[in-house]
């Protein structure tokens, strides 16, 4: 009888701790212990088409990425304002803009967010799929957006899913300098590889459905 009872109280202790394990779990899955980050006063986003002019960026034959950038950012402005979300662009043409000016006029506006919108490209022309970049300490919940904005783009697309990066691709020491000289969350989104056919298929035929999917996912973020 004696035996019997410690068995019992044995087993519920076990059912405890794995109980308890189980909720950290989903807590620590759901970023139940993240503060989560409020943007102040109202949204105003600033959209950041790569490159420009002379600087065509990454290019594959005469497709440049200038106007990929530039191509899917004035939809996304498009699918913004639509929401109610006050936009700033750092370009509307194919004009050449410096990154100091890009991070100056998103500052001196006091824009809330930047979202820096750019296009891969490797020499393997089987490279493929999204990613973005954060600053290695991420301002506000840039590191959160990016995450679901890699995952719902890909979810849309069906292209592969190359996470979240820290950093600076050519230099584990610095950032980009739109996500060092940025005040406000800032990131960067490579919208697949310019070099990839099947990457440029999807850029193309879903070009207004990434726009939507982009808008709706920084309009959860920005939103109170
Ligand atoms: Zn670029």
């Amino acid at each position: 009888m004696k035996f019997k009872i410690k068995k019992k109280q044995k087993n519920i202790i076990i059912a405890a701790v794995l109980l308890a394990a189980v909720i950290l779990g989903v807590c620590i899955r759901f970023d139940v212990f993240r503060p989560k980050y409020i943007y102040s006063g109202d949204p105003y986003v600033c959209l950041d088409a790569g490159h420009g002019a002379d600087d065509v960026g990454a290019a594959n034959g005469d497709r440049y990425e200038k106007d990929d950038d530039l191509r899917l950012t004035l939809k996304i402005k498009e699918k913004l304002e639509a929401m109610g979300i006050k936009v700033h662009l750092t370009r509307e043409d194919d004009s050449d803009v410096t990154l100091a000016d890009r991070c100056k006029s998103a500052n001196k506006k006091h824009c809330t967010l930047f979202v820096s919108v750019h296009r891969n490209s490797a020499e393997d022309k089987k490279a493929n799929g999204i990613e973005a970049w954060v600053s290695r300490n991420p301002k506000g919940d840039e590191y959160t957006l990016a995450e679901d904005l890699v995952a719902n783009i890909c979810k849309l697309t069906d292209q592969q899913n190359r996470g979240i990066k820290k950093g600076f691709r050519d230099n584990s020491f610095g950032d980009y300098y739109i996500n060092s000289d940025t005040k406000m969350p800032s990131l960067l989104l490579e919208v697949g590889f310019i070099t990839n056919e099947n990457d440029n298929k999807a850029f193309d035929e879903k070009l207004d459905e990434t726009a939507e999917t982009i808008a709706k996912t920084i309009y959860d973020h920005v939103q109170k």
